[in-house]
């Protein structure tokens, strides 16, 4: 049976970068004969101004029918309120079809110039709870204030959180160097973090092949850049992740490279690791490669799933594809100092795959 993907383009690049992703998804399609259909639909800005919504119910209908997601960036500062029908649709996804670990890896591309050039890692996020304050209560947000002069944010944290996620992150480590790093502020949140690390840990001692350890979070913050190629996979809360798979992908070359997948056990949805990009909306020279990376991590997810091969085949070669093509800065868009606007990039890796 095909299976079904949707795509949602999104806001601010997100069009320009999603079109560019499905022309080289239609080409791996072609030549590994990948029996997939796509379908697409608006959600952000464009579904609000014909649905009144960002995020109608009719649409995360859809996308919990589908087999994956292709998620664009979305532009949440420009969104009406929650109560005009502006809702954040990454959350919402993100809750809907519970989708617990965030997988960003980092890993430098050679050529490209970087702070890094021995990163290879792997990011695994907690996805649905933590300092999230739109994604960790049943009704109302985990934010208020008192009074007008005083905020408060809650910050969830659970026993079932924090052993699926780590459950993910073992698993990924087994595929890679069998090294698990636990992230936390243990020391300071003994309860949350607390529960978080001894969770994590409990996890992974099921793990015998993986060596295991615990790094707090700020020292983290310092040993990614003092000593970027020791590390395989880390995880950590929701986010500790954000934050520190931001510093890891500019360490590693640029948001612009970053792939990420949000994965759960029936659902993943691929999605960019960085936003709109609002202030090149339009103007054709955004990076497409964070999304189509993104993209070769969601066939790859499928291919594991559905013990389809050619999936995971076609994950790969996108991903190699665009790791040659990026070699040379001739072949490069404005943001890794190269020439080509979004859609030249995108015939190129196209034209590459199709060789
Ligand atoms: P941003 O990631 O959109 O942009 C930061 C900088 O990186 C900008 O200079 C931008 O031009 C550049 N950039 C980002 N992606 C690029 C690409 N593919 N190619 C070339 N340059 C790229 O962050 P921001 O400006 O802080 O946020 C803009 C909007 O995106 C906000 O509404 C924010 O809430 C939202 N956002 C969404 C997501 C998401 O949907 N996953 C993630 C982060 C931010």
């Amino acid at each position: 049976m095909s299976l079904q993907l949707l795509a949602l383009a999104g806001d601010g690049i997100g069009p320009e970068i999603t079109a560019a992703t499905l022309q080289l998804l239609a080409a791996a399609q072609r030549k590994f004969k990948l029996d997939i259909v796509v379908t697409t639909d608006d959600v952000g800005v464009a579904s609000h101004r014909k649905h009144g919504h960002t995020i109608p119910d009719s649409l995360v209908a859809r996308a919990r029918a589908a087999d994956g997601v292709i998620l664009g960036p979305c532009d949440t500062y420009a969104y009406p309120p929650v109560d005009q029908g502006g809702v954040n649709p990454s959350m919402t996804l993100r809750r809907q079809m519970d989708l617990y670990a965030n997988i960003r890896p980092s890993r430098a591309v050679p050529g490209v110039d970087c702070l890094t050039p021995n990163m290879d890692l792997v990011i695994v996020r907690e996805n649905t709870e933590g300092f999230y304050a739109d994604r960790n209560m049943f009704a109302g947000g985990g934010e208020f204030m008192p009074t007008p002069d005083v905020a408060i944010a809650m910050r969830k944290i659970t026993r079932e959180g924090s052993r699926r996620v780590a459950r993910a992150a073992c698993e990924i480590a087994r595929t890679r160097g069998r090294k698990l790093l636990i992230v936390s502020k243990a020391n300071v949140l003994k309860l949350s973090d607390g529960l978080f690390r001894r969770e994590a840990e409990a996890v992974a001692a099921e793990y015998k092949d993986l060596t295991v350890a615990h790094e707090l979070v700020d020292a983290m913050a310092s040993l990614l850049v003092r000593t970027p190629g020791a590390f395989d996979v880390i995880v950590t809360t929701n986010m500790f992740g954000d934050i520190l798979s931001n510093q890891a992908s500019e360490l590693a070359g640029g948001l612009g490279l970053a792939g990420s997948l949000n994965a759960g056990d029936a659902h993943a949805m691929a999605q960019a690791s960085h936003g709109s990009a609002p202030d090149i909306a339009g103007k054709g020279i955004a990076n497409p490669t964070s999304l189509m990376l993104s993209v070769a991590m969601l066939l790859d997810w499928l291919g594991q799933r559905h013990a389809r091969a050619e999936l995971r085949q076609a994950g790969a070669a996108i991903d190699a594809v665009l790791r040659e093509v990026l070699k040379s800065r001739g072949n490069r868009t404005s943001d890794l100092g190269g020439p080509l606007g979004t859609a030249a990039f995108a015939d190129l890796v196209r034209a590459a795959l199709e060789q």
